[in-house]
């Protein structure tokens, strides 16, 4: 016979325990949550969710899902943002999104041995939780943000009865509606770094990404006395293209100038749409190899393939004007470095109307006669 008052005893010491449990759990789940809400970019969502979330937890893996068919998460799907190797943790594949989706039913996270994770064909379930915790268990967790699936996120861990299906799940879904909001979050920021300095008739960065870069680049070849040099590169006669074969074919051969400036410059360097049918570029190179690039570009524009809705081919032409930058120039303006940068821009840019004044679809130095 049991002495009254020991099991009500025994039952408050679990009790206790599965507070404090809870209490555990809710604090390491907050300072993940805090974590994620408070990343800047996408890397830093990723790096909360595989290095933080798991090292807070024990886990073996975190993976993650994302549903490519949401704009703004196939654009940071596409982008390839390239976060040391925490990218390789994120997966799109329709296939995979649909097992989820059968495991987690009314959007429920799933919780069991990987073992029993019928669904998922095991090179899958590999996919998604790692190959080591192939006889451990998991949690897949939808994602839910106004009520719509943005993911599935994929945990696991090595012990086969870290999770099961008996387990408690409320902070697990709390913690799903922290995460996919910041997940909405890092994407809309994504998003709006991305078009903020992108053009979107070329996709070429815009003028004012050219400002900042330049800047940063007079400060640089400042202070390493690193050669560089400025394009400024306008299509010719460009109005009379538009009159010629209407607007629509004139953006098609703005597009087609952009990708073939970008083709035509190294890695490294800066092709920018600064204006209507205006570009300009930022080559680390010194002033003969700066000259060579810009008639390699005079002669691939004067050479492209544009055609009008007949098929007729379209003549198309720049002139360039090339500035070089000095650093120890001396000149009033070199107080600043964007006072310097604005004189290397001037400069290019009357250089390129004196191409302009020699005939245009040339390549131009200030007072050099061509
Ligand atoms: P020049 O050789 O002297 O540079 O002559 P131009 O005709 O190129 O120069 P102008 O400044 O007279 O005309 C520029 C033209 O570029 C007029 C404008 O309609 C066109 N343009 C500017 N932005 C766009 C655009 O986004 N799309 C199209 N289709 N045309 C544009
Ligand atoms: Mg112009
Ligand atoms: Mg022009």
């Amino acid at each position: 016979m049991t002495h009254p008052g020991t099991e009500p005893s025994l039952d408050l010491a679990a009790l206790l325990e599965t507070v404090q449990r809870n209490e555990r759990a809710s604090k390491s789940f907050q300072d993940v949550e805090l974590r994620l809400i408070g990343a800047q970019d996408w890397c830093a969502f990723l790096e909360g969710m595989f290095v933080y979330l798991p090292e807070v937890f024990g886990l073996t893996s975190a993976g993650l899902w994302l549903d490519a068919r949401a704009p703004l998460l196939r654009d940071l799907l596409e982008s390839g943002q390239g976060c040391a190797d925490l990218d390789a943790n994120v997966k799109s594949g329709a296939q995979g999104g649909f097992a989820l989706s059968r495991l987690c039913a009314a959007n429920r996270p799933w919780l069991g041995r990987i073992s029993e994770l019928g669904e998922l064909e095991p090179a899958a379930s590999e996919t998604f939780f790692g190959a080591q915790a192939a006889t451990g268990s998991a949690i897949v967790l939808p994602l839910l943000s106004r009520a719509q699936v943005l993911g599935y996120l994929c945990l696991s861990s090595v012990d086969p009865a870290r999770f099961d299906a008996s387990m408690g799940t409320d902070l697990l879904m709390r913690f799903s509606s922290v995460a996919a909001a910041s997940l909405d979050n890092v994407a809309h920021r994504e998003h709006l770094r991305k078009t903020g300095v992108t053009d979107p008739l070329t996709g070429l960065s815009n003028r004012r990404y050219f400002d900042e870069r330049l800047n940063q680049e007079i400060r640089r070849a400042n202070s390493h006395a690193a050669p560089m040099t400025c394009l400024f590169i306008d299509i010719d006669h460009f109005k009379q293209v538009n009159d010629t074969h209407g607007h629509a074919i004139g953006d098609v051969a703005l597009g087609a100038i952009g990708t073939c400036l970008k083709q035509q410059v190294r890695v490294g360097d800066t092709v920018s749409r600064y204006g209507g049918e205006e570009f300009v570029a930022l080559l680390l190179c010194d002033l003969p190899d700066a000259l060579a690039v810009a008639e390699r570009i005079r002669r691939a524009v004067e050479t492209l393939e544009v055609h009008d809705d007949e098929g007729g081919r379209i003549a198309l032409s720049v002139s360039i004007g090339v500035a070089a930058y000095r650093v120890n120039a001396g000149e009033a303006s070199a107080g600043t470095p964007e006072g310097q940068a604005r004189s290397l821009l001037d400069e290019a840019d009357q250089a390129m109307y004196q191409a302009k004044h020699q005939g245009r679809n040339r390549v131009s130095l200030l007072g050099v006669r061509q």
